[in-house]
C-alpha cells in the first residue's frame, strides 16, 4: 500500500510540476504537490570549505583541530540538531596519543525511519604523496573539507526546508580517518581492525545512542575538486547494491550523470566499511575516483588539496543528488 501511495504522489507531484512549469501563475497545487526540496546552496557549500580551510589543517592534537570541533558543533546547534560530540583517546601507528572527537547531529529524532549520513573531518598530519613537501600536512580542503560542507550545507538547507524530508535524518563527522599508515606495517592492537577510520571504528562499537542504526548510509570523501568522477565503488555495491543503483540514477535525473559514472571502482578502505561491518548500517561511499591514475586525483595526500581545485559545481552536484535522494524516500512508520 505505501508504495501505491507513494507513486499516486510521485505522479501527482510530475504532474503539478509539469502543469506549474507551462503555467506558472493560475495552477492551483494540491496539498500533496506542496512538498518542496530545499534548495542546495554551491555558495553556501563552497564557503563552508574556505572556512573549515582557514582554520589550518584539521590535525588532531592541533589548536586548528579543537576550533574546528567547536565550529561544526555552534553550526549544526544553529541549523536545529541535537548534537553529541563522542570523545575518546587513541594511539595511533605512529604511537602518537590523541583526543578525537565525533560529532554526531541528528535531525526529525520523532521519525523511526533514518538516514545516516557522515564524512570525516580531521586532516592527515603529512602529505605523503607530495614530492617536495611530504612532512607538512596539508589544507585537505578536499580530503576532509569537502565532505563536511556538503553535510554543513545539507543541515542548513533542512533547516530552512519548507517541508521536512520524509525520513530522520544523522548526520555523523568522524575523526581521526586519515592517521593511517600507508604500507600498513605496524601490528594491531587489540580491538582495532585498521590504523585508518579510527573515528567510524569506534562509533560502530560506541554508537551514540545503545541500538541506534539507519535504515542506510550515505560516506561523502573527496567530493569537491573540479572535475571529480564518483564511480560505484566495489564495497558500496556489495554492502547496497540498490542504494547505489538509487543514488545514480537520482543523479543522472538531475542531470549530473557526468560525475556520477555507471561503471565499477575497486574497492576503497574507508569509514563506510566499518560502519557496515561492525556498526551492520550497509552504506555506500561517494569518493572521487581518477581512472587514469587509478587514484583518489593527482592532489590526493599533497600540497595540492587546496582551495585551488574545489568546485561549486561538484559541491553542488553531490548535495543536490544527496538531498533529493533523502526526499524521496518512503517514509517509514
Ligand atoms: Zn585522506
Amino acid at each position: 500500500m505505501p508504495g501505491r501511495l507513494l507513486i499516486f504522489f510521485l505522479l501527482l507531484l510530475v504532474s503539478c510540476q509539469k502543469s506549474s512549469r507551462e503555467k506558472p501563475q493560475d495552477t492551483p497545487k494540491t496539498a500533496q504537490s506542496q512538498v518542496e526540496i530545499p534548495p542546495f546552496s554551491a555558495d553556501s557549500a563552497y564557503r563552508f570549505v574556505e572556512r573549515q580551510v582557514a582554520f589550518g589543517p584539521r590535525v588532531p592534537g592541533t589548536d586548528a583541530h579543537s576550533k574546528a570541533a567547536d565550529y561544526f558543533v555552534k553550526r549544526l546547534e544553529t541549523f536545529g540538531a541535537a548534537v553529541t560530540v563522542q570523545e575518546f583517546d587513541q594511539t595511533t601507528y605512529d604511537k602518537t596519543r590523541v583526543r578525537l572527537k565525533n560529532i554526531i547531529a541528528s535531525f526529525y529524532p520523532e521519525k523511526k525511519k533514518r538516514i545516516l549520513l557522515a564524512a570525516h573531518w580531521d586532516t592527515r598530519p603529512f602529505a605523503d604523496e607530495d614530492k617536495d613537501n611530504p612532512n607538512r600536512p596539508m589544507d585537505g580542503a578536499n580530503d576532509g573539507a569537502s565532505g563536511v560542507a556538503v553535510l554543513l550545507e545539507i543541515a542548513r538547507a533542512l533547516n530552512q526546508a519548507e517541508d521536512p524530508p520524509p525520513v530522520g535524518i544523522d548526520i555523523i563527522l568522524f575523526d581521526g580517518e586519515d592517521w593511517g599508515e600507508r604500507d600498513r606495517r605496524t601490528p594491531l592492537p587489540p580491538g582495532l581492525n585498521s590504523w585508518w577510520c579510527l573515528g567510524s571504528q569506534y562509533w560502530a562499537t560506541h554508537k551514540h545512542q545503545p541500538g541506534y542504526s539507519a535504515y542506510y548510509g550515505i560516506l561523502l570523501d573527496m567530493v569537491g575538486a573540479e572535475d571529480s568522477q564518483f564511480f560505484r565503488e566495489e564495497l558500496s555495491v556489495r554492502y547496497a547494491p540498490s542504494v547505489v543503483d538509487r543514488v545514480w540514477a537520482t543523479a543522472a535525473r538531475l542531470g549530473y550523470g557526468r560525475y556520477f559514472v555507471n561503471q565499477i571502482q575497486p574497492e576503497v578502505l574507508d569509514d563506510h566499511k566499518f560502519v557496515t561491518e561492525i556498526g551492520r548500517i550497509p552504506m555506500i561511499d561517494i569518493i572521487n575516483y581518477d581512472p587514469a591514475i587509478g587514484s583518489f586525483g593527482p592532489f590526493w595526500h599533497t600540497q595540492d588539496d587546496n582551495m585551488d581545485i574545489i568546485s561549486k559545481e561538484t559541491l553542488k552536484a553531490v548535495g543536490e543528488t544527496v538531498i533529493h535522494q533523502l526526499y524521496s524516500e518512503e517514509p517509514g512508520a
